[in-house]
């Protein structure tokens, strides 16, 4: 089922694209969690970690890290390091089911997550 992520890669609804390719955008959260939060996503609507399979999805999985390397550069958060998260259903606290990687940084992130 779409999401809500979808009608913001068919440029239905406005955001913060900092990132687009072929395969995948990237674009600022609405509700930041840090200095700096993206989320990284496919355009091909996976709706959770568990649909991925590794042979299928490994060279998107691939770009996406790209991307949030290519981004964490770009935003001066490479160096001090960063987080990505990827939450996966009820308990991994997702709530948009189309795939995504958080790239969050710019501030010390604490260990144990919430
Ligand atoms: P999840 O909890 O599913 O891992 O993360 C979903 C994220 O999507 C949340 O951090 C939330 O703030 C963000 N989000 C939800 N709706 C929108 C939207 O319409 N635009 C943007 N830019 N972010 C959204």
């Amino acid at each position: 089922m779409s999401t809500i992520f979808s009608k913001i890669i068919n440029k239905e609804i406005p955001a913060d694209i900092v990132y687009e390719s072929e395969n995948i955008l990237a674009f600022r959260d609405i509700n930041p969690q840090a200095p700096v939060h993206i989320l990284i996503i496919p355009k091909i609507e996976i709706p959770k970690v568990t649909n991925i399979y590794g042979k299928e999805h490994a060279v998107l999985l691939g770009e996406m890290i790209d991307a949030a390397n290519k981004l964490a550069k770009e935003m001066n958060i490479a160096d001090d390091g960063f987080r990505l998260v990827f939450n996966c259903g009820n308990h991994g606290g997702q709530e948009v089911y189309h795939l995504h990687m958080h790239l969050l940084g710019g501030r010390k992130m604490k260990w144990p997550p919430g």
